[in-house]
């Protein structure tokens, strides 16, 4: 084929493809300009996942009669002039490209009013051809219906995930938005369902609810930082608030959104050793800083950015969050914070980083002397563990129990040494054979003495509805009850002592948009994450009954020595490892 120039249609497609990728790159675009012309409100539509269609409507400045036809041109825009202005830009838009690659892949409705027009203008562009402009009776603002977006695309029509997922990417972003923009009021329907309206009064807080659920809402710590050259606000979790993955962590610098994954470790650099293995803490922070520091044309899609100085950038959020970390969680007294560490254990490591030093250097420092009132202490903890927890076991057994250290490892000798239990791991073990066993024939089933309702976000709630069958399957009783609520009213008796929500919690935070593998491993994995959070913690002092019953309940497993996750749950120290270490056998 000789060298030819490509065709308009065939140029732009091209590159709408760098810029709209899926539903929710639509939405982005048509938020960004909304913002841009200064609306006050924005309500947004869509109907299957956005396939169909999605339409945005604002009451900002609209478009004057004149430049209707420009708007919809590629590299047409009305925010920047010359390349001076690309480095000190106060628009999201900039790039003129938006407007112009939707209606390329797509039929594309674009109705304004300019402020001070006495009539509005309609224009259809068809797969990126004009098909014709009218005036039209509207109020002041803009409005862009999208409809059978790729429908010349084919491809990109096959690319796009479930519809579950899409929703769930466009309900995320306007979430986003919608929390740097609290000025602005949001509304989102999908498919005839409201997933957010905020009030537009300025209130972040109202808004994280939305995002994360009110009762993780209220627990989130507000951050504030002032530097020299930028201000940093937000909000972050405590450290009792985890997820399994990364993506609870949002950036926005200059009010755009961005994803950086630098940022994000520094964000969770901050919580130290604070957080178990394996979890992250979520939160949003907002970065402010002079335009000329920050190149936002990186990207087509312009969720990248970068950072003249990066290194600044990551220190000092860092800083913002160790610092709101801190004011949130004071530095108990020594006593005080003696008897939680040891006796209870949570929140053991964020005590001895909060003040710097280790558990140790905390005892050594008071010649090891326990407080006074240890022994009551100890025993209300016994108390409790004993109504909690009976493990009844049965059968002859190989290891002998000598006790609990550090309130998570059980130790014990064997007729080849000595081993060192990971209560947690060991626990999870045992729920997760039982459990297996019980599938076999019938799940023994625990009513509640009172159902407990739950309230989810819409996001959550969907994901829980799609896999409700599954936790009925395995023992559940659980219902819709409502908009985004559930009813629980019993749980599988193995787990009776487990906090009914956490099934449900497990459900949410851990099952991810890509993750879509074929039924019955979706059902293993749930079991799985079930008994993890059903297992006794670390840190959870043991009564003798409870060490011995954990002990013998493990080697009657089938597979005592890893979790169901494959983490080892016992350290063994052979005999003859002792020796060699003592100096008793082997080479000197
Ligand atoms: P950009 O936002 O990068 O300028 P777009 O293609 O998104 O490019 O939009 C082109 C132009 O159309 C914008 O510069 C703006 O002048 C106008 N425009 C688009 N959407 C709106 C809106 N909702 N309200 C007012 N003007 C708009
Ligand atoms: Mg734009």
């Amino acid at each position: 084929m000789p060298i030819h120039k490509l065709s308009d249609e065939l140029a732009s497609q091209i590159a709408a493809g760098e810029v709209i990728e899926r539903p929710a790159s639509v939405v982005k675009e048509l938020i960004e300009n909304s913002i841009d012309a200064e609306a006050t409100s924005i309500r947004i539509n869509i109907h299957e996942a956005g396939k169909r269609l999605i339409e945005v409507q604002d009451d900002g400045s609209g478009i004057p009669r004149a430049e209707v036809q420009l708007a919809v041109s590629r590299f047409t825009t009305s925010k920047i002039n010359d390349v001076k202005d690309l480095f000190n830009i106060a628009t999201l838009g900039f790039r003129g490209e938006a407007l112009a690659s939707i209606a390329s892949v797509s039929r594309m409705t674009l109705t304004s009013r300019a402020k001070g027009e006495e009539v509005g203008t309609s224009i259809i562009v068809d797969g990126g051809s004009v098909q014709g402009q009218k005036s039209s009776g509207v109020p002041e603002g803009t409005s862009v219906k999208v409809e059978q977006l790729f429908y010349n695309v084919p491809a990109r029509l096959k690319f796009l995930k479930s519809d579950r997922t899409e929703r769930k990417n466009i309900a995320e972003l306007v979430n986003r938005y919608s929390l740097a923009y609290p000025s602005v009021q949001f509304i989102l329907e999908i498919d005839q369902r409201s997933y957010l309206k905020t009030s537009g009064n300025g209130s972040r807080r109202e808004i994280l609810s939305s995002i994360w659920g009110l009762d993780v809402a209220k627990q989130m710590i507000e951050a504030y930082s002032e530097f020299e050259q930028m201000t940093i606000r937000g909000y972050i979790s405590p450290i009792s608030v985890t997820r399994s993955n990364r993506r609870g962590i949002l950036f926005f610098v200059n009010g755009r959104p961005v994803q950086d994954y630098a940022l994000t470790t520094a964000f969770i650099k901050a919580y130290h050793s604070m957080l178990m293995v394996g979890r992250y803490p979520i939160g949003v922070l907002f970065i402010r800083l002079p335009g000329e520091m920050v190149d936002v044309n990186v990207h087509p899609t312009k969720a990248e950015v970068r950072f003249r100085d990066r290194d600044q950038v990551f220190r000092n959020v860092g800083r913002t969050v160790r610092k709101a970390l801190l004011a949130n969680s004071p530095i108990p007294d020594i006593q005080e914070f003696k008897a939680r560490n040891l006796w209870s254990g949570e929140s053991e490591s964020s005590a001895s980083l909060l003040s710097g030093r280790t558990t140790a250097d905390l005892f050594q420092g008071e010649s090891g002397v326990f407080p006074e009132d240890r022994n009551s202490i100890i025993s209300s903890y016994i108390q409790q563990g004993e109504q909690q927890r009976s493990l009844p076991y049965s059968g002859e057994t190989i290891l002998r129990l000598i006790g609990q250290i550090a309130a998570t490892y059980l130790v014990a000798e064997g007729p080849d040494g000595l081993y060192l239990i990971d209560q947690h791991a060991a626990h999870e073990r045992i729920l997760y054979e039982k459990f297996m066993q019980q599938k076999e024939k019938s799940i023994p089933i625990q009513s509640l003495m009172k159902p407990e309702t739950v309230e989810l976000t819409p996001v959550e709630a969907e994901l829980v509805e799609e896999q409700l069958s599954i936790l009925k399957k395995i023992g559940f009783d659980i219902e819709i009850f409502g908009p985004n609520a559930f009813i629980i009213r019993g749980i599988p008796s193995l787990f009776r002592d487990m906090d009914p929500m956490r099934a449900v919690q497990v459900l949410i935070e851990d099952f991810e948009e890509d993750e879509n593998p074929f039924e019955n491993k979706i059902e293993e994995k749930i079991i799985g994450r079930i008994c993890k959070s059903a297992a006794i913690k670390a840190g959870k002092v043991l009564s003798k009954e409870e060490q011995t019953a954990l002990l013998h309940n493990l080697e009657s497993c089938e597979s005592p020595r890893t979790c169901p996750h494959g983490r080892p749950t016992m350290i063994h120290l052979s005999v003859d490892l002792l020796e060699r270490q003592f100096g008793r056998k082997g080479a000197r």
